[in-house]
């Protein structure tokens, strides 16, 4: 017998109060280190179900882990802006094509593909948002800057860039997409798209600074990696 036909039946002949399953609540909340408002709603499913299944692969944190982890093929200028020619034979070692679930093909390091691809269709899923425009890699360096871009490494990708612009706002100054998401799957008890990505570690760029605003940066980028 299942745990949910086992609840229902003891619920049912008495042998189970409803008083005592909605004390088990505020109880896991505060073993799983969120607020015991005995609600368990999208913070404390989500507390829960990492609790249940952390995420198994540790993404690279710093620059040099990234290098050690991915590689770090040499470059050199093209010429057009920020824009590189890689190593050939690292490129055609380690970056490939993946089909995400809307059928849409994203090139990335063969490190990340399959993750990518899974995550991608968790978050639309659980989030409602499935993001149309999808950049992954992109052979350039990051602006002012000598270094190569972690799209360069197939290690990244932007979703709907025009709709999820740095600062987190749009020109008429509504919020991106993926903040309105946050703020919709807030209200309905779901999980955001955002959320699906740093439950796996991978990284928002939203979180990052822009104009010296802390938390309002670049909202269309995610990487794999810290
Ligand atoms: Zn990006």
């Amino acid at each position: 017998m299942s745990g949910f036909k086992w609840i229902e039946a003891a619920l049912s002949d008495g042998r189970l109060m409803l008083e005592d399953l909605a004390n088990l609540v505020p109880f896991a909340q505060r073993e799983l280190g969120v607020s015991d408002d005995g609600k368990p709603g999208s913070a404390t499913l989500s507390a829960l179900s990492e609790a249940l299944d952390p995420p198994s692969v540790k993404l690279p944190r710093s620059r040099s882990e990234v290098e050690r982890y991915y590689g770090n093929p040499s470059w050199t200028k093209t010429g057009k802006g920020r824009f590189v020619d890689l190593d050939d034979a690292w490129v055609h070692k380690n970056i490939r094509s993946f089909r995400l679930h809307t059928g849409k093909r994203v090139r990335m390091h063969r490190l990340v593909g399959d993750m990518m691809v899974e995550l991608f269709e968790k978050a639309c899923d659980q989030s409602g948002y499935c993001p149309a425009s999808v950049q992954t890699y992109v052979p350039r360096v990051i602006g002012g800057t000598s270094r190569l871009s972690y799209h360069a490494i197939g290690i990244a990708f932007d979703v709907n860039p025009r709709a999820n612009p740095w600062s987190g706002r749009l020109p008429n100054g509504e919020l991106s997409e993926l903040r309105k998401n946050m703020e919709e799957c807030e209200k309905a008890g779901k999980i955001s798209f955002v959320k699906t990505m740093e439950d796996a570690g991978v990284t928002w760029g939203g979180r990052w600074s822009y104009k010296g605003k802390k938390g309002w940066g670049d909202d269309m980028h995610f990487q794999f990696a810290g």
